[in-house]
């Protein structure tokens, strides 16, 4: 039988001889490693350093912990690498499988530095970006040309939470040797386990739900056995490496996440049921709500939800929005998301958006519901939409 989600991040990459017996794998800092001898440090060097002490750029077993804890989520993967923010894991990524003349395909719905990334930095080296909609499932078939290299999925999408059908998109690509990468930062591999679906690399902003308190950066990529050489070369030739301080808060993060999940998601939902009642509120964009574009698919495909989610306002102005939000009293104003204590932000998807259009009836909110009492929440949002309605 397979392992609880809770027991499962207890236990995974605790190592023996990593954590010497210390319940949690300690810190150990490093860059120059020793040798006693010349001998010694010209074998060292001809060896894989995969899971050895070479030189601290390459890690110490308390970042082997963390991306082995990852790995052992993620069934059928080969082995995961750190990065020092999510952005920084979503272009290596990127740059382990592209090459000038290859084209990417990405989400229209598609987190915005990830498409900044594509348009801007990968645009310089001749690599081409054709944006798809998030809902096109298999269709993406017809996509697929002889310079397609790469197929990106997010799901549910930045902002705007579209469900994508990941194990249709997988099969398109898989029958014409492309690559598949998922930014599965807002399921994790608890809610959402895509290497056993056919992704070849699973990323992670571990910035979000694995760290877990808003006070590190961190991101992490997750590749099947076909891929992980690539990933790693690529990494290795980019300096790439998280530090062991940043890496020890996220598995200490990591060690609660599935409980956090659970309250996440359990939140998210009784707050988001409550704003579909209410007169000032026109859609509630959450994917495990019938409203929710691919709301079938996350049903299918999906153990829960997350606790991140946006609303459409009723008609409305900006004005109007920012009162709502700027008189919250629990909800933080600012980015990022995952954390132990709820947010709120105002965005903009139509903005970003290049081949899908986005019609909303009024200004969209995003809410990142924390770990506070839903009860509470629910009371501030209700007196925000009061603010709402009066400056409309
Ligand atoms: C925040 C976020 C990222 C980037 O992570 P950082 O650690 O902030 O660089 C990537 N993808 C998604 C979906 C995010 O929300």
């Amino acid at each position: 039988m397979s392992k609880g989600d809770g027991t499962k991040v207890v236990g995974a990459g605790r190592r023996a001889e990593w954590t010497q017996g210390i319940v949690s794998p300690p810190v150990w800092r490093a860059s120059t490693i020793l040798y006693d001898t010349v001998d010694e440090l010209r074998a060292a060097a001809g060896k894989d350093t995969h899971h050895r002490l070479f030189y601290g750029r390459r890690g110490t077993p308390t970042q082997w912990s963390l991306a082995e804890a990852l790995t052992e989520l993620e069934p059928g993967a080969e082995a995961t690498f750190l990065y020092p923010s999510g952005v920084a894991a979503i272009s290596a990524a990127l740059l382990s499988v592209l090459s000038p003349g290859d084209e990417l395909l990405l989400p229209d719905s598609v987190y915005d530095p990830t498409r900044s990334f594509a348009t801007g930095f990968l645009a310089r080296l001749g690599i081409t970006t054709r944006f798809y909609d998030p809902l096109i499932g298999g269709g993406i078939a017809d996509l697929i040309g002889e310079q397609t290299r790469a197929i990106f999925m997010e799901s549910p999408g930045s902002l705007t939470f579209e469900v994508q059908d990941v194990p249709a998109i997988v099969a398109a690509a898989k029958a014409r040797g492309v690559t598949t990468m998922i930014d599965n930062t807002w399921a994790t591999p608890l809610l959402f386990p895509v290497i056993e679906l056919g992704v070849d690399l699973s990323i992670l902003a571990c910035t979000k739900y694995v760290v877990g308190h808003s006070d590190v950066m961190l991101g992490s990529v997750t590749a099947a056995p076909s891929h992980w050489a690539k990933l790693r070369d690529t990494s290795f030739a980019l300096g790439q490496t998280a530090s062991p301080d940043d890496a020890w808060l996220g598995s200490r993060g990591l060690r609660t996440m599935a409980v956090r999940l659970k309250h996440h998601g359990a939140a998210a939902l009784e707050i988001a049921r409550w704003l579909e009642t209410r007169p000032e509120v026109a859609r509630v964009l959450h994917p495990a709500l019938p409203a929710c574009p691919g709301h079938d698919l996350f049903l299918r495909d999906f153990n829960g939800a997350a606790g991140l989610f946006s609303f459409v306002l009723n008609g409305g102005n900006d004005a109007a929005r920012a009162a709502l939000i700027d008189g919250l009293d629990l909800f933080g104003i600012g980015y990022s998301w995952g954390g132990f204590e709820s947010l709120a932000l105002p965005v903009d998807p139509g903005r970003i958006r290049s081949v899908t259009r986005w019609d909303a009836e009024g200004p969209v909110v995003r809410l990142q519901i924390g770990l506070e009492d839903p009860a509470d929440l629910i009371a501030d949002l209700a007196a925000g939409l009061d603010r709402f309605r009066a400056a409309s």
